[in-house]
């Protein structure tokens, strides 16, 4: 009895999550054998975390009678607008402040209740049934495709079923989810719609708002703190009916969901790379289980996982193979580095081709996955080249910053003129965006040019004022990183270049070559969405490479299928369950001696543990990296495995100065 306390204050009146959520985030800390309070944490935001109430009396006007009166008897000509707002009411009947605030300003609505024509209603609709919803009509009429897809997703409204929406880039995925979405808000439910970043998706948004009016509420990590606490409370208490939303937004507090959309299902960013490694596009799967709705995961380039979920029927495929109206899918061609000249990394059909583009109006696009000016400084006497003091990586030029900066740690420095070594001049090596920015508005000084890429968008809606430029069409040629792969919708951008799409052809890692396929496949998708025919060039000096070769001609798809079977044959997931124990200390020795003893702790049959090897860049910021690969059949062998192999890890206790963790369905085996 002495353990117990009074409480202080009651916060709540009613639970945090609703019986769903809470059940996902257990569901979550066991299966990412993760400590659960730090899920709690992950999932809600800090003010609430901090002790704030979840609720919030939700502010609802309604016409007083004295408005009524005013309406049938107007008193003063002089007020249109408060007319209008009167007018409105009572159409619309009791309306929350954030649906008046979209036609009537706070000032209009202070002035008509400080002459009782409006007041504040007492009832409130936090628990009760929600108000129908209706949404703005489309402006397009759906394609054959789009309406079975529709069609398909609003059959299994009311019960779990998965679809995958393949759709190449610009067949209209977009315009599916909304017509799926009304229909399964129509009678008072709430949608969720994952996005992978939503800063550089400003226009999905809008389109939502547009459709959908003041239902739409945004969450993300981007948000002030008020304003991500405003967004979960209107999740929370049912006056937000579509809830779109980065990774974490997998956890809000949904009550009435109806639908789950996960928009570019085979994006990295929904899997979270530190601390509570979860995999949002997975969870949002489970969470439409548990909650009995269906869930939709768009894409033109599906996640393998996806695509052999399909092939094994736990999934349904709904198909968009062309884009509607006038636009066509790209053509594709590589361009072959070994048999063309290149000036500062753009070869001559490449430089053509963005003449003809500029000439006949069109948009152009740049594509180059590493920012900088160059990724090499060296010298050419001694071969030194100037390395990160404290990675095993080199440091890139910055050269309108001045400075030497380490990708990987932040490390900066001053740029060195001369080698380290022997005191000769040094030279940059290599192309950064930044490099190719500067060669490009040297070669066509008349073409206005916009850069993506971290440098330039470092600052909260920097990547906005980007894309409007090119968007009001103001800028004519767009260089960027693996930012312009985010779905985003150009229509005057004719001519796609990609400058090395050799990155990642001969990577280590298991899923290298499935993650530059994609790549590929959506920076081509930024070109020809409208009347203008696109036109994608590949440089690579691996013209011969089977993957490419398969990718331009055959497609997408054509590559998946190959990359499948590869990955059967190779026993590699899909086909096997993988964990990732990564361990890291100042002492390499250190690293090594606690993956030995804990490598030796695992023995099970069906399982293997491999390792310790060292990862990829084996000293990051001081720290020597080392993991241990754990190989599954599949996931229960692997969770029985983990659930008495991770205690026995946490039984020996780290040593000090070693940090460890687990990260189950590794992104990356590094
Ligand atoms: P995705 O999400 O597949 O990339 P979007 O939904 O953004 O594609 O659609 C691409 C473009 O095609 C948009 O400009 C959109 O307005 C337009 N669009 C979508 N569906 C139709 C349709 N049925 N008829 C005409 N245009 C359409
Ligand atoms: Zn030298
Ligand atoms: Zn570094």
């Amino acid at each position: 009895m002495e353990k117990l306390k009074p409480a202080s204050e009651i916060l709540d009146d009613a639970p945090v999550f609703d019986r769903v959520t809470l059940e996902l985030l257990r569901w979550a800390a066991d299966y990412y054998h993760h400590p659960i309070g730090e899920v709690f944490a992950a999932a809600l935001p800090a003010s609430l975390r901090a002790g704030g109430a979840t609720r919030t009396a939700t502010e609802i006007w309604e016409l007083a009678s004295a408005g009524r009166q005013e309406l049938i008897n107007p008193s003063d000509r002089r007020a249109p607008q408060q007319r209008a707002l009167l007018a409105w009411l009572a159409e619309a009947g009791p309306s929350t402040a954030a649906e008046l605030r979209v036609r009537f300003t706070p000032a209009q609505l202070r002035a008509a209740a400080a002459r009782a024509w409006i007041a504040p209603a007492t009832e409130t609709h936090a628990d009760g049934a929600a108000p129908a919803f209706t949404a703005e009509p489309s402006e397009v009429d759906l394609t054959t495709a789009q309406a079975t897809a529709v069609a398909g997703i609003a059959a299994s409204l009311g019960r779990y079923a998965a679809h995958l929406l393949y759709g190449v880039t610009g067949s209209g995925k977009t315009e599916v989810y909304l017509r799926t979405i009304a229909r399964a808000i129509a009678d008072g439910g709430q949608a969720l719609v994952l996005v992978p970043e939503i800063g550089l998706t400003p226009q999905l948004v809008a389109r939502f708002e547009r459709r959908f009016r003041s239902g739409v509420a945004v969450l993300h990590s981007g948000l002030a703190g008020v304003q991500r606490r405003d967004a979960w409370r209107a999740a929370h208490n049912g006056e937000a009916r579509i809830v779109i939303g980065t990774r974490s937004a997998v956890f809000a507090s949904l009550p009435r969901l109806a639908l789950i959309v996960v928009d570019e299902e085979h994006d990295a960013s929904y899997k979270q790379q530190e601390g509570f490694r979860y995999s949002a596009r997975d969870l949002a799967v489970l969470r439409a289980q548990r909650a009995n709705v269906p869930v939709v995961l768009g894409s033109a380039t599906p996640s393998l996982e996806t695509l052999a979920n399909v092939d094994q029927g736990r999934y349904s495929q709904l198909s968009l193979p062309q884009r509607p109206g006038v636009a066509r899918a790209p053509t594709m061609r590589l361009v072959d580095l070994k048999r063309h000249a290149c000036e500062q990394g753009l070869s001559q059909p490449a430089l053509q081709a963005i003449e003809k583009h500029l000439v006949a109006g069109g948009q152009v696009i740049i594509f180059l996955n590493r920012r900088g000016y160059a990724p090499t400084l060296f010298c050419n006497q001694c071969g030194w080249v100037a390395p990160c003091e404290h990675c095993d990586a080199r440091m890139t030029l910055h050269r309108r910053a001045e400075r030497l900066r380490c990708h990987h740690c932040g490390a900066q420095r001053e740029v060195p003129i001369v080698c380290g070594n022997c005191r000769h001049p040094l030279l940059a090596v290599g192309q950064g965006t930044e490099r190719v920015e500067e060669s490009l508005v040297r070669m066509f000084p008349d073409a206005p040019l916009a850069r993506l890429d971290r440098d330039t968008v470092g600052a909260r809606g920097g990547a906005a004022a980007v894309l409007e430029r090119v968007h009001g069409g103001e800028a004519r040629i767009l260089v960027g990183t693996q930012m312009l792969t985010k779905g985003h919708d150009f229509p005057q951008v004719s001519l796609v270049v990609i400058l090395e799409a050799d990155q990642g052809l001969f990577a280590s890692d298991y899923r290298a070559t499935e993650r530059l396929a994609q790549t590929i496949i959506q920076v081509a998708g930024r070109a020809g969405r409208d009347a203008r025919a696109g036109e994608v060039l590949i440089q690579t000096a691996f013209p011969e490479h089977p993957l490419l070769g398969r990718l331009v001609t055959d497609g997408y798809s054509a590559f998946a299928a190959g990359a499948l079977t590869e990955r059967r044959e190779a026993n590699w997931p899909p086909y096997s369950r993988l964990a990732l124990l990564r361990a890291e200390a100042k002492d390499t020795d250190r690293v090594d001696e606690f993956l030995r003893v804990a490598a030796g702790l695992g023995a099970a049959a069906d399982v293997t543990v491999r390792g310790p090897a060292p990862a990829l860049m084996a000293r990051r910021a001081d720290y020597f990296r080392a993991h241990l690969l754990v190989e599954a059949g599949g996931r229960a062998a692997l969770q029985r495995f983990l659930s008495r192999w991770l205690p026995q890890i946490e039984a020996l206790g780290a040593p000090p100065g070693l940090r460890w963790s687990i990260d189950v369905d590794p992104l990356e085996v590094d």
